[in-house]
């Protein structure tokens, strides 16, 4: 039935008499979808002008493209380049409707959710929060270094590296020197090893032309890993190439290590080293982000949702779950599906697929995840690439790697930019976008000096 008042929406913005958050009329059923990420997207464009009415609420109001997220730490590229706004994205979806809120508690037993704006009401809930840094309980860590999830922890990096380097040009005290000439990035796979790769090509062309009292070997970059290998996740092949890479970069690769304390300076490991840094960069592990409301007993390992093969979350009829925040569990993927952005896009275009499905009474499909592969870079010209049996490294697929993110960034105009400013680069090994703008910020609090 067609209604002409508002179901969920205030009469007055003004003077809003109630906690709803405003909503345009609907005769359809509502999904509210929280998080405008991967996933969420994907399932917001398949419902385009579909029969229902779909609500997206993210805390940014843009969605970012987390695989570049190094190059805008690292001066490479501009954050406006790899984000993209939502409402933008959606200008055309007229039963999609954006709202900029921060969800805090979900209450199943109203179909209500709680956000710092006010609250609003579902027929379905998809959750694709995705995930936030995991310091795995290392306080001192997490009170001092700087995680890699999102723009704001990338521009936070870009400002830590410039203001640390300016800071080293000033002070003659050879410690503090070498303390803030020191990087320590922690965690070997796809993010710390891009990371480092950057990281060691601004050392390399950079710091020469733009700190000649310095000599290149002044900047030590350190990539800690846990295990006896980095970049596990791929083949032995694309393993190894890497870390050949990254000895050829100067990066220090140091294996079976961990951090186990860091007080702003000095960086300590299990086995009891001592590194002084005073940059310290976390990307060791992610955990789910998760609103509060969900029956602890389907929250598993990694802080992730717990869901069938067909997305929905155990316990709930009308819940659902997908991407990083979710885990699919079957005999066939006991422990979910990678965390990366496949799976999730992937999920969310079957998600939308089968609410398609519902509505017009056809049989729901089982989620199956195809593996297209796998690709990392650790700088210009150098990547590893793992598609089904066909490994392969250095300049082909680093090619294929620059065409696969290029072509998956939101957005025409900020592909444009992307590849604008690779071409630059390429020709020129520079890296131009080296301003202080601000001071860097550790765990919310300003930078020292
Ligand atoms: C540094 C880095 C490098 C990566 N490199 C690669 C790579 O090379 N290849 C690859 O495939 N994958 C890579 N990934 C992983 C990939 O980015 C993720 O797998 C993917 O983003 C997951 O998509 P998602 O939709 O589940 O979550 P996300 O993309 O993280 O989106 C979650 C959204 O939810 C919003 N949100 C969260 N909580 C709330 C809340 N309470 N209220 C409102 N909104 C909320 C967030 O603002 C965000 O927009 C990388 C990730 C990182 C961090």
């Amino acid at each position: 039935m067609q209604t002409n008042k508002p179901s969920n929406c205030c009469t007055n913005i003004t003077g809003c008499e109630t906690d709803l958050i405003c909503l345009p009329p609907s005769k359809f059923k509502r999904i509210v979808v929280i998080g405008g990420g991967f996933a969420g997207l994907a399932f917001a464009k398949k419902l385009k002008n579909k029969n229902f009415q779909v609500i997206l609420i993210d805390k940014n109001n843009f969605h970012q493209f987390q695989p570049l997220l190094y190059q805008v730490a690292t001066s490479g590229l501009e954050p406006d380049s790899i984000a993209f706004p939502l409402r933008k994205q959606l200008s055309n979806y007229k039963n999609v409707t954006f709202r900029l809120a921060e969800v805090l508690k979900i209450e199943t037993s109203t179909n209500t959710v709680y956000t710092d704006k006010g609250l609003l009401t579902y027929d379905f809930l998809v959750i694709a929060t995705g995930t936030a840094t995991n310091f795995f309980g290392l306080k001192s860590v997490e009170e001092n270094s700087l995680g890699l999830k999102d723009i704001r922890d990338s521009l936070n990096i870009r400002h830590m590296m410039l203001q640390n380097l300016e800071q080293a040009a000033i002070t003659c005290n050879t410690n503090e020197r070498d303390a803030l000439t020191n990087f320590v990035i922690v965690g070997g796979g796809p993010a710390g090893i891009e990371m480092a790769g950057a990281l060691a090509e601004f050392c390399k062309y950079i710091l020469p032309k733009d700190y000649p009292e310095y000599p290149s070997s002044i900047m030590k970059i350190y990539l800690v890993e846990a295990s006896q290998k980095i970049l596990s996740v791929m083949s032995e092949n694309a393993s190894s190439k890497v870390t050949q890479y990254l000895k050829d970069l100067n990066v220090e690769v140091l294996l079976n290590e961990a951090v186990v304390d860091y007080d702003g300076k000095v960086v300590k490991t299990k086995s009891g080293k001592e590194i002084y840094a005073r940059n310290l960069i976390w990307a060791a592990g992610v955990k789910g982000q998760l609103p509060e409301g969900l029956d602890s007993n389907f929250i598993i390992h990694g802080q992730r949702i717990k869901t069938n093969e067909y997305l929905k979350v155990e316990g709930y009829n009308n819940v659902f779950a997908m991407g990083d925040v979710a885990a699919s569990i079957s005999d066939k993927t006991p422990k979910g599906h990678p965390q990366v952005a496949q799976p999730a896009i992937q999920q969310g275009d079957y998600l939308a697929e089968n609410f398609l499905r519902t509505i017009q009474n056809k049989p729901l499909k089982p989620f199956i995840y195809k593996d297209k592969g796998s690709l990392a870079t650790v700088g210009k010209r150098k990547a590893v690439a793992d598609i089904g049996k066909i490994k392969f490294s250095g300049y082909a697929a680093w090619l294929v790697w620059s065409f696969v993110h290029l072509m998956s960034i939101s957005g025409f105009k900020n592909k444009l930019l992307v590849g604008l400013n690779w071409a630059i680069s390429y020709f020129s090994y520079d890296k131009s976008n080296r301003l202080i703008i601000r001071n860097f910020k550790v765990n919310n609090k300003e930078s020292h000096e």
